[in-house]
């Protein structure tokens, strides 16, 4: 196995496919490997992610409950009081989150009150000690830097899938709208969450040109998100075929090998993974998770806290007390 110590931003289709066929026990092994030597195999992140505002969204992301043109059961919520979310900001905390996260459903930022409220939510959160995350779209360079100058540590912008692939999944933006959301986050000096989902009807080769994709930017997302589609009922994906777990291991075992020193992050579609698969998961490489009280995912069901604390028990894992710490032993 070659040296993982170093970084690499070079990687080939045909590298990438390689690894993700390996023999399964293989390419676990391999990747649990890769983990070990560049964290603290026992440690998981635990985040919380808050919906801040839900729904009503104007783009037609296929996988969404939250596009205002299909018809879910999702109820639409404004966005909600800063006092409110410095509350549940602070029980994840209590509960033993060290990240919180605030999903707001729009297209894009817009320089207006609403933009200013977030900004007093970043610095509220940010002063209760925890690491800060935002997810609100696309953003222009001077909003990515008034985001950090409020103390933002994190935004999360997923690819969502290839970018061969894009067209099928969403029509109103192109995937290179995303990658230059990432560029202005990361002109700013804010850290990137950037992955995608499996289940969207892609081929292998779209996983992998996605990873491909993160695995060679300049610098590596700091956390990579990898996502198993939660078939939301009006989708047009409502009827897709559930993701296979081996499908969902080999994925977070090949960002693992590819991009060592990232936080990956075992996300959407663990409520319908029992506490084995989620397990194959974590000796796979994932290192990190969203729990919390509320139970959901933005607007999917997800497992409680407690729930997700006896599982870590039972599989002798427990939380990560800081990422920027104590998570990279190389760095
Ligand atoms: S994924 Fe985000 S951008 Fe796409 S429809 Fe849902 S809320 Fe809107």
């Amino acid at each position: 196995m070659e040296n993982t110590k170093t970084l690499r931003h070079n990687w080939t289709k045909e590298e990438l496919l390689e690894i993700y066929n390996k023999p399964l026990i293989e390419l676990v092994y391999e990747a649990a490997t890769v983990h070990r030597e560049w964290h603290k195999a026992d440690e998981v992140q635990i985040s919380t992610l808050l919906s801040v505002k839900t729904g009503g969204c104007p783009e037609d992301c296929s996988y969404c409950g939250q596009a205002a043109r299909y018809h879910t059961d999702i109820k639409v919520q404004a966005l909600l009081p800063t006092e409110t979310v410095i509350a549940h900001a602070q029980k994840a905390k209590d509960n033993g989150s060290s990240r919180f996260c605030m999903a707001a459903a729009w297209r894009e930022v817009r320089d207006n009150s609403d933009f200013d409220r977030i900004i007093d939510m970043v610095k509220g959160v940010n002063d209760l000690g925890l690491e800060v995350c935002c997810t609100l779209g696309m953003l222009t360079e001077n909003q990515a830097q008034r985001l950090q100058d409020a103390g933002l540590y994190a935004y999360n912008h997923n690819l969502d899938t290839s970018e061969e692939y894009y067209d099928e999944i969403i029509s109103t933006r192109q995937f290179d709208n995303r990658i230059n959301t990432i560029n202005n986050v990361r002109k700013a000096g804010i850290t990137v969450c950037s992955g995608g989902i499996i289940g969207l009807g892609e081929t292998n080769e779209d996983r992998i040109s996605m990873l491909r994709t993160l695995a060679n930017m300049e610098k590596h997302p700091e956390s990579v998100p990898i996502n198993a589609l939660a078939r939301v009922k009006g989708t047009p994906l409502e009827n897709n075929p559930k993701v296979d777990i081996w499908d969902m291991v080999r994925m977070i075992a090949t960002a693992r090998i590819v991009m060592p020193a990232s936080m990956v992050r075992l996300s959407a579609g663990r409520i319908e993974m029992s506490e084995t698969e989620q397990a194959w998961c974590f000796m796979a490489g994932a290192n990190s998770i969203f729990t919390g009280e509320r139970q959901t995912l933005l607007v999917t069901p997800n497992p409680g806290v407690s729930e997700d604390m006896q599982m870590l028990k039972n599989l002798g894992l427990k939380p990560l007390v800081k990422e920027k710490e104590s998570a990279c032993k190389a760095n």
